[in-house]
């Protein structure tokens, strides 16, 4: 491990995907820059590729659907990958998934099927970063800053953004974790008023 590892600090458009590596015991910091945006995540072992976050194994052992500080997120091995160490917004989504253009096409209409997903951003993101990963190493994803709240009968609804300009989420890295965040670009979603926004990214070494 590399521990002079560069501190990041960088600011992901609009619309736009997002690799980095985090080293054991730094900080990656995600801001809401504008507000209700939401940031699709995933987390792989630098390691080893195969080695991933895993909501199943999040879900079932902090007994909570939702991620906010002290959710330690799991691989699909069920060792620690990350911990949550500071959240200002308070809640993040595990189950909603990433939009892509079959949920386009489901969700708003046939015509939708073309525009820019989440899943396109991240397959994109992936053949940039020659790290091996495919489509078939994109399991469920977090999505950062997104309220999907469950109801009574068990459906999810996708409400209204709780997040606001500035808020962030802060996460410990527990081993060196590859990050691949695509920045919705969503245009149908009412949780973004119609309008994906920038994020911040950043490091910080563990005090
Ligand atoms: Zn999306």
């Amino acid at each position: 491990m590399n521990a002079a590892a560069a501190e990041l600090d960088c600011v992901v458009p609009a619309g736009e995907p997002w690799m980095g590596l985090v080293r054991a015991g730094q900080v990656l910091r995600i801001i809401d820059l504008e507000g209700n945006q939401a940031v699709d995540t995933l987390f792989y072992s630098a390691e080893d590729g195969g080695e991933h976050y895993s909501a199943q194994d999040t879900i079932s052992a902090q007994g909570n659907i939702y991620l906010t500080a002290g959710s330690v997120l799991l691989s699909n091995r069920s060792r620690p990958m990350l911990c949550i160490i500071a959240d200002t917004c308070g809640r993040h989504d595990t189950l909603g998934g990433a939009c892509s253009a079959e949920s386009n096409t489901v969700r708003y209409a046939l015509e939708k099927r073309h525009l820019h997903s989440c899943r396109d951003s991240f397959l994109l993101a992936l053949s940039r970063d020659h790290a091996g990963l495919t489509k078939r190493d994109l399991p469920s994803n977090i999505n950062f800053f997104m309220n999907v709240p469950v109801t009574a009968e068990g459906r999810l609804t996708f409400a209204d953004g709780i997040s606001a300009a500035g808020r962030y989420v802060d996460l410990e890295a527990l081993m060196d974790v590859r990050v691949l965040i695509s920045n919705c670009p969503q245009l149908n979603n009412p949780c973004n008023a119609f309008n994906p926004t920038p994020i911040r990214v950043l490091t910080r070494n563990c005090a």
